[in-house]
């Protein structure tokens, strides 16, 4: 018996960080908006926990216990004392190490996946306590939609979305590691003083009237400087976007991935045209948000 369940990659409308804590966490507010860019994951009764991945990028997936996606099935195997006797494939459509949470997307997919096959009946709430113990990322990929996140990221607030949102997303050579782009944040932060984290209120209202120039006018990620100081190509990629008709470009998260807001699904499509001709990208993806949460198919 298997079952497979498609999980979504998300962006970071909004990304405000606050300064290091003594545990090395930040304090975030992350508007988080899903994207119709998805991984599936299917789990298979067999006689051991065996992961496999295939897509573009399957050769960077690590497919031993690190992956979040055999983390999720450990987890839930514990609670419930039951063997992790499961096959894991993940087909892999979301970029990885992109600043999209692929990894999160196929923990929280295999997470919904084991219930199902395993009949757990585990509430929302234990599965939402799960996932945040595999990573920040995670909660948002079992719900999906929009959320504010709190704290560092995993207690979510779910938000109103008004309407389509169309994204492009530029897809860089190679990823960028977050703890390394949190790393160059401190960095840049040294001697400055960082003002807690707070959500817009203006991007929140234009979230939830579904209003596009209202959000692109209010996108931010204040993890951009260190990923464009990381990886200075990425304002080229930024700048070509924008040339070609995008309402705002931002860096998804921790990057490299840039994300690009457009008015319409045609523009979106022009725009992914130009930034592949700009060569300033390995890949140009168009998605619309918001996109359901991780679910059974
Ligand atoms: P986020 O946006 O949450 O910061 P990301 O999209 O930048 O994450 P991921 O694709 O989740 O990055 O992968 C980051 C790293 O996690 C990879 O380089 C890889 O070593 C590891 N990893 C663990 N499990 C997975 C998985 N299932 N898919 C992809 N990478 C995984």
């Amino acid at each position: 018996m298997s079952v497979t369940v498609r999980v979504p990659a998300k962006v970071n409308v909004q990304l405000a960080v606050g300064a290091a804590r003594p545990d090395g966490f930040h304090d975030l507010a992350n508007v988080f908006l899903a994207v119709g860019l998805y991984d599936e994951v299917t789990v298979t009764e067999a006689d051991e926990l065996r992961v496999t991945c295939e897509g573009p990028d399957a050769a960077e997936v690590p497919l031993d216990r690190t992956n979040l996606a055999a983390r999720a099935v450990l987890a839930l195997a514990e609670r419930h004392g039951r063997a992790p006797a499961v096959h894991v494939h993940i087909a892999k459509d979301i970029p990885v190490a992109g600043g999209m949470a692929g990894g999160s997307a196929d923990g929280a997919g295999a997470l919904v996946a084991c219930d199902a096959l395993w009949g757990t009946g585990a509430s929302r709430d234990e599965l939402l306590e799960i996932c945040a113990g595999l990573g920040s990322d995670v909660p948002f990929s079992l719900v999906g939609g929009a959320a504010l996140g709190t704290g560092r990221g995993e207690r979510l607030t779910p938000l109103e979305v008004g309407g389509t949102f169309h994204w492009v997303f530029a897809v860089a050579d190679g990823g960028l590691s977050t703890p390394a782009v949190y790393g160059e944040f401190d960095r840049l932060a040294r001697g400055r003083e960082i003002p807690g984290p707070v959500a817009s209120a203006d991007l929140l209202a234009a979230l939830a009237k579904g209003d596009a120039h209202a959000l692109a006018a209010t996108l931010t990620n204040d993890l951009q400087p260190a990923a464009l100081s990381l990886r200075p190509s990425l304002a080229d990629t930024l700048a070509a976007g924008r040339a070609a008709g995008a309402l705002a470009g931002l860096v998804s998260g921790s990057g490299p991935t840039t994300a690009f807001l457009v008015p319409d699904e045609e523009t979106g499509a022009r725009v992914a045209e130009a930034l592949l001709a700009s060569g300033t990208c390995r890949a140009a993806r168009t998605a619309a948000a918001p996109a359901a949460g991780a679910a059974v198919v």
